[in-house]
């Protein structure tokens, strides 16, 4: 790769976001809100850290993009629920205004955007700074404010577009990722690691873990020391023996203990560790190739700091 540098560092790590992304309106106390993102930005202008990062804008996901995972029947739903004006409701969570379609697509394409840029050579990793988010969204289906399930379109372009023959996604929202797990649960080159509180939305039926499948419940009472067994004996030795050759992060901080979506109590650090973990496995198998998405976190405050975190260990910077 060519190494671009600010002073004596190297910028490894790509931003990719979008202003259209602040425009998905979700209405009036919805917690997944633009608010999401100008938390992070800010923490970001606040620490120097947007002055070591590369920014790229989101290009749209193209139809054939989002057909790799998606139904032509989800597709066309989206497009013909988008309101002209006002809200439409996808499910009772799941909220858009006319400016939404283009978020997601932006949302999407932002994940198409930093598996190029890692597959070319020119950045060694990526954070998509994005929303709506992802992981709920399944392959004809909008839940959980989910329209297109971005990681998954990023997992599909890597495996199509490159000369790739196995991906993980890793995904330590506190909520099951049971769009990711529906579109790829038949799919070996693909291996589902997820930790979530259970029982807990999305409520769907957890499949048997497999060969290509490692879902790790928490109890509602779960702290650091539940997540990190997690993590040490179900999702390490997994990624070890499956030797993914890229690595892709549905990164949710909604587990954490100030965030009131949920009832784990995770600690910022928490989220630090199990983002260096991920690293480990990805420079021993994937040449360092990782491509993070934000999915859920909705305290502000633990929100950007944990993102901050996250993207100092994609980094090396911590
Ligand atoms: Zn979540």
């Amino acid at each position: 790769m060519i190494p671009v540098t600010a002073g004596e560092t190297i910028l490894r790590t790509a931003y990719i976001s979008h202003r259209d992304c602040h425009a998905h309106d979700t209405g009036d106390g919805h917690p997944e809100t633009a608010r999401r993102l100008s938390a992070i930005e800010d923490q970001f202008v606040a620490t120097g850290l947007f002055d070591v990062l590369r920014y790229f804008d989101a290009p749209l996901a193209t139809d054939e993009q989002l057909l790799r995972v998606h139904t032509p029947g989800h597709l066309a739903a989206m497009i013909a629920m988008s309101p002209v004006s006002g809200y439409a409701t996808l499910d009772p969570d799941t909220v858009i205004c006319p400016e939404s379609l283009t978020a997601a697509r932006r949302a999407a394409g932002a994940v198409i955007r930093a598996v190029d840029l890692v597959m070319g050579g020119e950045m060694e990793n990526a954070f998509c700074c994005v929303r709506p988010p992802g992981h709920h969204a399944e392959s004809s289906r909008a839940m959980g404010f989910c329209m297109f399930n971005n990681i998954a379109v990023g997992a599909a372009h890597a495996l199509q577009a490159y000369d790739i023959g196995k991906v993980a996604i890793v995904d330590f929202d506190v909520h099951q990722g049971n769009g990711s797990e529906e579109m790829f649960c038949d799919e070996p080159r693909v291996l589902f690691c997820s930790t979530f509180q259970h029982p807990f939305f999305p409520y769907t039926p957890l499949l048997e873990n497999a060969a290509n499948r490692v879902n790790v419940p928490l109890e509602a009472t779960a702290k650091s020391a539940e997540f990190r067994a997690a993590i040490t004996d179900h999702w390490l030795p997994a990624l070890n023996s499956f030797q993914p050759e890229f690595i892709f992060i549905s990164a949710g901080f909604d587990a954490h203990r100030d965030d009131e979506m949920s009832h784990v109590s995770l600690t910022d650090q928490d989220f630090r560790w199990v983002t260096e973990q991920i690293m480990q496995v990805a420079e021993e198998s994937a040449g360092g190739r990782i491509v993070s998405v934000l999915e859920g976190g909705y305290e502000l405050d633990s929100l950007a700091r944990c993102v901050e975190l996250h993207v100092r260990v994609l980094m090396d910077l911590h």
